[in-house]
């Protein structure tokens, strides 16, 4: 246990524009809480900085005192990342400053933002940036990761579209990486997650979206089963370039548009978003409601903002959460049988198989142009996760996670995996994940600017030694 004075403490204030929280301190704990209930780690110290120079000072700090170093933006990292137990949380939750150039199509927008806020300045003059497809969701992590959502087959990831950020890096020197600038940095930045440094600010291209699309959510019962299933896939193949996509194994939620005896019973969703007008979305409607009868259905135009809150309610804070993901190229029927065999296993109510297509213009990006770890080919990103209640539930439910995705495993292109949807890594599954070609780049740029791991996220990626 680190053991600092009160000297120490008033020093680092002196120093800082921002807030400094010691575990005596109103708002430590709130500062200590993330996304994942069943993580409760005890910093040291919460530095909540007010701009890059709080960054570097809080660095430098950590250096001096032997401090371990974590970084929190939005909090959802299921591993907690963002936190850590007697070392020093710098948290970015004061920098949401966001600037919108409807002109040049760029958002800049502060290394703390959510994406609720994010998508609610966009859409004040009709732009949208693709980001992830839970609305509190920090803009810091999932960038980092790569960031997939309803917008990736249109648009791209969402690295896809930072032009530029500001950076610093662990000497503490504040840096602008961009495609001219620091290029070997903004391309690790670009997917390679939280070990490069801190990024205060982000820039992105941002698109002409909305402000209303069109939502097509179906859910049929476990019972139905691969039949379903096969539906759903093959709807999913043939949908029109760039309309947004989820398949997810689930309970229905109880919500006003679901009918009571439905509600809470498992099965099978398959959500369109088309941004392409009603009359094409209409004709994927159309199309799914000539196959097997849903037990519901909610097909409406919807505000673009509330497309992005659409699964919120699906994945409340305070869960006690776990996952494990892999990608599929295909949903072949091997696939979807074992779907089939294994979501009607879980317990809790709210554990969920989310299924991502990543298609179309996700496809178009050279696998080498960012670090994300996924090559482009078309595929499928299998997500097992659970949200438990209580310690009884989690358990049942965390060995369903490894269950079903040790059945899953045999039929993956790789099991690596996201690295964003990661709830416990060994280095072997993070270099899986990425590739060697480029965990080796990633290894090599980090000894760069990195040279003694300062920044260690779980899915660390350690500078290479002969670099
Ligand atoms: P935090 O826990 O705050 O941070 C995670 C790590 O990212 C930190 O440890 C740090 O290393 C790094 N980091 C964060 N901000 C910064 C920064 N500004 N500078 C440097 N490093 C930083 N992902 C998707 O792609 N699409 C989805 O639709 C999606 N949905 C999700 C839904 C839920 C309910 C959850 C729990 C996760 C989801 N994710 C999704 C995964 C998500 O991308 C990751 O959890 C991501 O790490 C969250 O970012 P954060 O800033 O909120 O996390």
């Amino acid at each position: 246990m680190t053991t600092l004075g009160i000297e120490d403490y008033t020093a680092l204030r002196r120093q800082s524009a921002g807030t400094v929280l010691t575990p005596a301190d109103h708002g430590y704990d709130a500062a200590r809480t993330v996304w994942n209930g069943g993580v409760d780690r005890y910093p040291a110290l919460i530095a909540q900085a007010g701009g890059p120079a709080d960054v570097a000072t809080a660095l430098e700090f950590a250096r001096q005192h032997g401090l371990a170093v974590s970084v929190k933006g939005g909090g959802h990292n299921m591993r907690g990342d963002a936190v850590c137990d007697d070392g020093l949380v710098i948290d970015l939750s004061a920098l949401r400053a966001i600037t919108v150039n409807a002109t040049a199509r760029t958002i800049h927008c502060g290394g703390g933002c959510t994406w609720a806020e994010v998508d609610a300045a966009g859409q004040q003059v009709g732009l949208a940036v693709p980001g992830g497809t839970v609305s509190d969701t920090g803009v810091g992590g999932l960038t980092l990761g790569g960031g997939v959502g309803w917008l990736t087959a249109r648009h791209g990831l969402t690295v896809d579209n930072l032009l530029s950020a500001e950076v610093v890096t662990a000497d503490g020197v504040a840096r602008h990486a961009s495609a001219d600038e620091h290029p070997d940095l903004f391309w690790a930045l670009r997917g390679g997650g939280g070990n490069f440094g801190v990024v205060t600010r982000f820039e992105f291209r941002a698109h002409p979206v909305g402000p209303i699309v069109q939502l097509g959510l179906f859910f049929w019962p476990i019972e139905q089963g691969t039949g379903a299933l096969r539906f759903i896939r093959d709807t999913v193949v043939a949908l029109p370039p760039g309309m947004g996509a989820m398949i997810a194994g689930l309970n229905a939620p109880p919500a006003p548009f679901v009918p009571p005896e439905v509600q809470q019973t498992p099965g099978y969703a398959l959500v369109v978003a088309g941004f392409d007008g009603p009359e094409q979305h209409a004709g994927v409607v159309a199309e799914v409601r000539s196959g097997p009868p849903a037990a519901f259905e909610l097909v409406s135009p919807i505000p673009y903002v509330e497309l992005q809150k659409l699964i919120d309610p699906g994945s409340p804070r305070g869960m006690l959460s776990y996952e494990k993901a892999l990608y599929v190229d295909t949903l072949s029927d091997e696939v979807l049988d074992v779907i089939a065999e294994y979501q009607p296993q879980k317990s809790a109510p709210l554990s969920i198989t989310p299924i991502f297509p990543l298609r179309d213009t996700y496809t178009t990006v050279p696998d080498d142009a960012t670090a994300f770890g996924g090559t482009r080919a078309p595929k499928f990103a299998v997500n097992v996760a659970t949200m438990a209640p209580d310690p009884e539930l989690y358990a049942t439910d965390r060995a369903w996670v490894r269950r079903f995705w040790t059945a899953l495993a045999p039929h993956a292109s790789s099991t690596g995996g996201y690295v964003n949807f990661m709830a416990d890594y060994d280095e072997d599954r993070v270099r899986a994940a990425y590739g060697a070609t480029k965990f080796d780049r990633l290894s090599r740029i980090k000894a760069g600017y990195d040279p003694d791991n300062v920044f260690r996220p779980g899915a660390n990626i350690r500078p290479a030694v002969d670099a």
